[in-house]
């Protein structure tokens, strides 16, 4: 059996997988405060009467200290919050990144199974990615491994140069600021007044819609292109709300192609299988089976 928890923002989910057939799972509201969120991780852990160590995806990182950094839930940063569950749950527990957990979980049993290198991308509030070789997370040296929402947008257009934006990381025309949902949403009321969400957006038939679109299509394939040129993932999944839009699966590669290095062949982007079940799913596999 193995236990993975998804702690998300609003809600915290947890799910005990036997093999990949989930055996158990319980979704509860996120308490805004840390002692409150160690006594929730413990409860459901300890009620789920599974005697297995537990991963937990987080909205942020591990430092090498042990302390959580980049949560948007903010009060579980600086803080020991494995050691704090070690402590509590008597067992190991690892944490995560939740797009880490995510391109985990399409690596073992999703859209990415069977290939070596996978690249996974959550696009919608927010902007993160995550990568998977040989079945394992790379976090990398400082735990930013993936972090795709922070590299800057490639190859900026003169409009792009006009429209430079702040990044909440301190940081300027992080892929973030042009490539999640309220993004695009503020972009087209910005230019016309109209209040719409991404997935609104992406199947409008107006003009200007349209052309935003196409913007945003590109944009992306500019930031996967520099992925590519790195790592030349196998498969990429895409997750989050950003996954939920039909065309980009057909217009992606062919751009990505365009902007990458000498690639002789579009890459493979390709829907998540899991959905929002695989940040939790991810997590449970941060362990070996118990
Ligand atoms: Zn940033």
């Amino acid at each position: 059996m193995r236990l993975g928890i998804d702690l998300g923002g609003t809600k915290t989910e947890i799910a005990a997988l036997e093999g990949t057939r989930e055996v158990l799972r319980r979704r509860v509201a996120t308490p805004r405060d840390y002692d409150g969120t160690v006594a929730v991780l413990r409860q459901l852990v300890l009620e789920s009467g599974v005697d297995a160590p537990v991963g937990i995806g987080i909205p942020g990182t591990e430092t090498a200290d042990g302390l959580v950094k980049n949560a948007n839930s903010t009060w579980l940063n600086g803080r020991p919050l494995r050691a704090d569950l070690e402590s509590a749950l008597e067992r190991r527990v690892r944490l995560a990144n939740d797009a880490n957990c995510f391109a985990l979980s399409e690596a073992t049993d999703g859209a990415g199974a069977g290939a070596r290198v996978v690249f996974g991308v959550i696009a919608g509030t927010g902007v993160g990615g995550g990568v998977v070789v040989d079945g394992k997370v790379i976090g990398g040296a400082h735990g930013v491994g993936g972090e795709w929402g922070h590299i800057p947008l490639p190859a900026m257009t003169d409009a792009e140069r006009a429209d430079s934006r702040r990044c909440y990381c301190g940081k300027r025309d992080c892929l973030e600021t042009w490539a999640s949902g309220p993004a695009l949403s503020a972009e087209l009321e910005r230019l016309t007044g109209r209040k719409m969400t991404m997935e609104e957006i992406a199947t409008s038939n107006g003009a200007q819609e349209q052309a935003l679109m196409a913007r945003h299509a590109d944009r992306l394939a500019r930031g996967l292109a520099t992925v590519v040129n790195i790592l030349d993932p196998d498969v990429i999944v895409l997750g989050g709300g950003l996954s939920n839009i039909a065309r980009l699966y057909e217009e992606l590669p062919p751009l990505v192609e365009k902007y990458g290095f000498t690639l002789g062949g579009p890459p493979r982007i390709v829907k998540n299988r899991h959905g929002d079940s695989s940040g939790v799913r991810g997590a449970a596999w941060l362990w070996p089976e118990s």
